[in-house]
């Protein structure tokens, strides 16, 4: 099951991404159809036994089908309740180049480091990205694997972490890495408007069992800057669900951006970042990619 937010005829509409087009309950007129949630957190709220009664009877509906092509892919959760909670260096080569990067010696990570970005930095999946040269010139990609959560808990146990997880999507950690240093603390830096783009689906949890096996990518301008695979994150989902759950309750619609392998701009040598003009593009593997350009801010 592939869940998409979209823009159809003016409306924003949740569906479901088919190999014949997009399907969109919100049109139907079959009676399975009423009731039918008007956005991702709604699905997501219905929990586990809306979602696998879908199964069942979305096949059926066939009023509903439009071509792909005729709707605007949006963010999959516009607008989120909470920020996005993302894990930093959970990549081991990438830990490497930052600690590298920064001067300091390399140490193996004993628990995961985490941060958050503001739910104004959401942005499509194929949205601008404004590069604001009053803010930085420092503006850095990571594509990064998000998890959405779908039953929320305290304390989960890794063997059931699992259950709680209703998707994955693409996203990328857009980060702006002079705001970033200056101000000692993740969160301005990861947190600028549309600093966060993703989709184009959430894949659910049940169609990616090999969520731990894919290529995840990234490029500019068609030159390829990240390429490996989640098989090499150091916390992996089950423990980074259950870490994260033994302090803080997490809820259905939260989302977890699970670090970025390594091949950032500014540990680069020179250090590379984004320009006015350029096109990033994020790729996971089974999941899609989204493509952004940047834009001068209007100022
Ligand atoms: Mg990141």
């Amino acid at each position: 099951m592939r869940y998409i937010t979209c823009r159809y005829d003016n409306q924003e509409q949740v569906g479901i991404e088919l190999e014949t087009g997009v399907c969109l309950p919100g049109l139907s007129n079959d009676s399975a159809a009423k009731d039918w949630p008007a956005d991702m957190l709604q699905l997501i709220d219905r929990g586990p036994s809306f979602w696998a009664d879908l199964i069942e009877w979305l096949p059926s509906l066939t009023d509903c089908v439009v071509p792909s092509t005729s709707v605007d892919y949006l963010a999959p959760i516009i607008r989120p309740r909470k920020n996005i909670i993302c894990l930093g260096l959970n990549y081991k080569d990438h830990a490497e180049e930052a600690f590298k990067a920064s001067g300091k010696s390399v140490k193996e990570q004993q628990h995961p480091v985490v941060f958050t970005k503001s739910v104004t930095s959401v942005n499509g999946p194929f949205g601008n990205i404004e590069l604001d040269d009053r803010i930085t010139s420092e503006l850095d990609w990571e594509v990064e694997l998000g998890v959405v959560i779908g039953v929320g808990g305290k304390h989960i146990a890794e063997e059931n972490a699992y259950e709680h997880v209703f998707g994955y999507t693409v996203l990328n950690d857009v980060s702006a890495r002079d705001v970033q240093f200056r101000h000692r603390q993740y969160f301005l830096g990861k947190s600028l408007d549309g600093a966060c783009p993703m989709g184009p689906v959430i894949v659910a949890q049940q169609s990616l069992p090999d969520v731990h096996d894919l290529t995840i990518s990234c490029s500019v301008n068609g030159e390829t800057k990240q390429s490996n695979n989640t098989s090499n994150q150091t916390f992996n989902i089950a423990q980074t669900i259950s870490i994260l759950s033994g302090i803080m309750t997490l809820e259905p619609g939260d989302i977890i951006a699970t670090g970025t392998p390594s091949g950032v701009g500014y540990a680069r040598k020179p250090p590379e970042f984004l320009q006015v003009g350029d096109l990033l593009k994020s790729e996971i593997e089974k999941i899609g990619a989204i493509e952004n350009k940047i834009v001068a801010a209007v100022q």
